[in-house]
């Protein structure tokens, strides 16, 4: 058996297609949404997906700045930047790129992002939404996770899902939001016992552990859906998921690729948080 790709490729294509209708119907409204992405340092990965973001609103003619700032900034002027662009009514989104340098204190700085303009979703405010089940930005990766599986119609109610890693960018919010479409979910992690036996009972899979090739095919529920997450770069230079592609793809039923699965999911989604959060501030109709 050869397991069907889920191709994040296309359906993220298609979804960005789509939200570049939408803008230009809100931008007919006087609605331009508008995002901005703040980076601190020059971390080279952290520079790319800074331009790729960019590039990405463009595209679907969303407004976009870029605050590029050095390394040894303060904390407190990156406070007051934030708060300068939660007070600005050209920005509906505002990105903050992770990591951030040592002396910044993380939490400070995603918690002074308004609510309502945090399109990462990682405000506690957003992250006690989700938990509560109330509607609000929630974070990108596990939105497009949601979203692939909506797309290729794989039922999620009453299934078993298995999340292996539980980071609060991708893990915890992937469960709860599984919950919330009624899957019954187990979160593995470092200290789970018989990792194996527990990913194996899964109907449905998520890998996003940041280990290269650790979920093998012995691991695989024959007709599974396997989702993942990973993005690890190897010695050789290529990148590879968490998943062991090759043998897992014979016992699985979905598949995604890395690259070409959840990466360009995660992307389309913080054009579609964007422009959400310029719908709720605007209050047009969603
Ligand atoms: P993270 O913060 O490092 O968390 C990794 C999680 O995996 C932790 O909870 C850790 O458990 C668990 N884990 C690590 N090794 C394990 C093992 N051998 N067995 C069981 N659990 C293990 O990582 P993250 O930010 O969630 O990212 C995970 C991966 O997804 C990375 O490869 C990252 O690059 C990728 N990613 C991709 C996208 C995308 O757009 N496709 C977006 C975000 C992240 P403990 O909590 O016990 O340490």
């Amino acid at each position: 058996m050869s397991a069907n790709i889920m191709d994040g490729k296309a359906v993220a294509r298609s979804i960005r297609e789509g939200l570049k209708e939408e803008v230009e119907g809100l931008k007919k409204k006087g609605i331009h949404p508008g995002l901005a992405v703040v980076l601190v340092g020059e971390n080279p990965a952290s520079m790319v997906y800074v331009k790729n973001k960019g590039e990405a609103c463009r595209s679907a003619g969303i407004y976009s700045e870029e605050h590029k700032l050095p390394e040894e900034m303060k904390e407190a002027d990156l406070l007051r930047l934030i708060d300068q662009l939660n007070k600005d009514p050209r920005i509906h989104g505002i990105l903050v790129q992770l990591p951030l340098p040592a002396h910044i204190n993380k939490e400070r700085v995603l918690a002074s992002v308004s609510p309502e303009k945090d399109v990462d979703g990682f405000h506690e405010i957003n992250m006690g939404r989700l938990l509560i089940g109330q509607e609000g930005l929630v974070p990108c990766t596990p939105l497009g996770i949601m979203k692939l599986l909506e797309h290729y119609h794989i039922p999620v109610e009453g299934r078993f899902a298995v999340v292996v890693g539980r980071s609060n960018i991708v893990g915890k919010p992937v469960a709860m939001m599984l919950l919330q479409r009624n899957a019954t979910v187990t979160i593995c992690h470092t200290r789970t016992k018989n990792m194996g036996e527990v990913c194996r009972m899964a109907d449905i899979l998520i890998a996003a552990a940041g280990r290269p090739g650790m979920i093998t095919a012995d691991m695989i529920r024959e007709g599974a859906v396997v989702i993942d997450v990973g993005i690890n770069r190897l010695d050789t230079g290529k990148l590879a998921g968490d998943v062991d592609f090759e043998s897992a793809s014979k016992r699985a039923g979905w598949i995604t690729p890395v690259p070409g699965g959840v990466g360009p999911m995660t992307i389309a989604m913080l054009l579609y948080n964007t422009v959400k959060a310029a719908k709720m501030a605007t209050g047009s109709n969603p």
